[in-house]
This record gives C-alpha cells, sequence and structure tokens, in this order.
C-alpha cells in the first residue's frame, strides 16, 4: 500500500505531524508515504506564502530518522497551477522533491465556494475549469495530475466534453505525466473517487498506462482511507499504480512490496 497524497501541518489547511502518518502507515501496512503539501500562488488562496520548503525537507529528515527504514518516505508536493507560477515552480524544483502533483485548484480568482456557486452554475464552472486544465496540462511541470473533477465535490455534478478531455489526455501523456485517482471526496459524501469512473477511463483509452492513488489527507487517521476502492478501480481499468522517486516513475508491485521491489517504467 502506498499512498502519495498526504498534507501536514506543513500546510496551511492541516496541523497534522509526520511522526502521526509514520504512525499510522505502521498501523496500516502502508509501505511507502509521500508528503505532499500545498504551495500555491494565488494570492487569493487561504495559504498564499504559507509553504517553507526548508521546513519541510527538515522535517523530512526527522521523520525519515523516525522511521528507521521501516516506512519509505518521499518528498512531495501538490503545487497549484503550475503554467500561472513557472518562476516560483523553477526555484521549488532546486530542491530535491521525489514527485510534484500538479492541481488546479483556482479558476482565476474563483474557487468552487458559496460565493461562486451563487454567480455560475456547474456548467459555466466547468468550461472555465477544463479551459484552465488544459493551459497546465500544456505547461506541464508536474508528474501526476491531481484530484481531476474535483469541483464536483462542490457542485456535487459533474460535467465535461469527451473533445476537452481528450485533448487535456493528449498533451499530459505528451508531458510524460499520469493522473491521480483521490479518494478524498468519498469521505466528503460523493459517492465516487476523483476523477469518476468514465474520466479514468477516457485517460486509459488514450493511452494513460498507470495512475498515482492518493488520500489527500490532512489528518493521519485519513491515511490510505478507501484504497480498496481506488485499487479495485486501477485495476478493473488495466491501470497499473506508480509512484515518483527523484522524479522517476516506478510500477508499483503488491509481491514485491518492498522498495527495492518496484519495477522502474520504461516508456
Ligand atoms: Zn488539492
Ligand atoms: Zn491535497
Amino acid at each position: 500500500m502506498i499512498d502519495t497524497h498526504v498534507h501536514t501541518h506543513l500546510s496551511c489547511d492541516s496541523e497534522e505531524t509526520m511522526a502521526a502518518y509514520l504512525y499510522q502507515a505502521e498501523r496500516k501496512g502502508v509501505k511507502v508515504l509521500c508528503f505532499t503539501e500545498h504551495a500555491d500562488f494565488n494570492p487569493y488562496d487561504y495559504g498564499y506564502l504559507y509553504y517553507n520548503p526548508d521546513a519541510f525537507f527538515r522535517d523530512i529528515g526527522h521523520a525519515k530518522r523516525l522511521s528507521a527504514g521501516k516506512v519509505e518516505i518521499l518528498s512531495g508536493i501538490e503545487f497549484g497551477e503550475t503554467h500561472l507560477y513557472p518562476h516560483q515552480l523553477r526555484l521549488l524544483l532546486k530542491y530535491p522533491y521525489d514527485f510534484v502533483l500538479g492541481s488546479i485548484h483556482w479558476v482565476n480568482n474563483l474557487f468552487p465556494d458559496e460565493k461562486t456557486r451563487m454567480k455560475y452554475d456547474a456548467k459555466e464552472f466547468f468550461d472555465m475549469y477544463w479551459t484552465q486544465m488544459l493551459e497546465m496540462v500544456k505547461f506541464g511541470g508536474f508528474d501526476s495530475l491531481a484530484h481531476i473533477d474535483f469541483p464536483k465535490r462542490y457542485y456535487g455534478e459533474l460535467h465535461y466534453k469527451g473533445s476537452v478531455l481528450r485533448e487535456i489526455f493528449s498533451r499530459l501523456l505528451e508531458n510524460d505525466a499520469v493522473i491521480e485517482i483521490n479518494t478524498s471526496s468519498l469521505r466528503k459524501g460523493c459517492p465516487e473517487s476523483m476523477p469518476a469512473k468514465e474520466i479514468i477511463e477516457l485517460y486509459r483509452d488514450m493511452g494513460g498506462k498507470c495512475v498515482t492513488i492518493g488520500s489527500d489527507s490532512h489528518i493521519a487517521g485519513d491515511l490510505a482511507a478507501d484504497f480498496e476502492k481506488a485499487r479495485a478501480l486501477a485495476e478493473e481499468m488495466g491501470l497499473e499504480i506508480c509512484l515518483y522517486r527523484e522524479r522517476k516513475r516506478y510500477i508499483w508491485r503488491e509481491a514485491s512490496a518492498r522498495p527495492q521491489g518496484f519495477d522502474m517504467l520504461k516508456r
């Protein structure tokens, strides 16, 4: 079991410690843990300028010593709208990250909160959202595209055009990136993970071979939550589960669930 989307107090919206996650990882049999704190540079974001990479790598060092190899600790980052903040991305990528998640959290100055939902219906918002996503995948700068249809968590509806998503996946795959199956929506009253099965199907049909899996936990108790569902979905779609070390992709092999048992994916 591997969880490659986890937040601690080094993200603006979590108070959890890495030690608490380590404890849960050992308890739940999670072999690999990738911490992916928020780095959002939209000035409207609650966490604007909150992220501190020095504090992050200091904590990662402590966590690695604490785990003493029992759980593999990876250093990730969840970067919002890479295409809009290339300078900040470049500066952060001077640090030795294993993994970069790319997220669209903001559509210009809009987050799908109540105020936005009063002004734009789901279809209108999703149209603007996919346009942003297409710009981001063209730019790249990340390894896995996080929680692809996340506005559905707020709107309770999903709207997309197959042609737009096909273009998104085509550009994504050109940039050698993958997508994430994110289980946080299942904890927030949504009947399915993100993205929806039909979107994962489109990704696979466009040539996608693997996915990363993330709980998007903000508390340690949520670590690897609903992963049996995510894994079943990946398996049903014929997609392999992967992780990144030093920005290189590795396929997860269940039978050899130790770090040295990974097979590196060659394209
Ligand atoms: Zn996110
Ligand atoms: Zn997240």
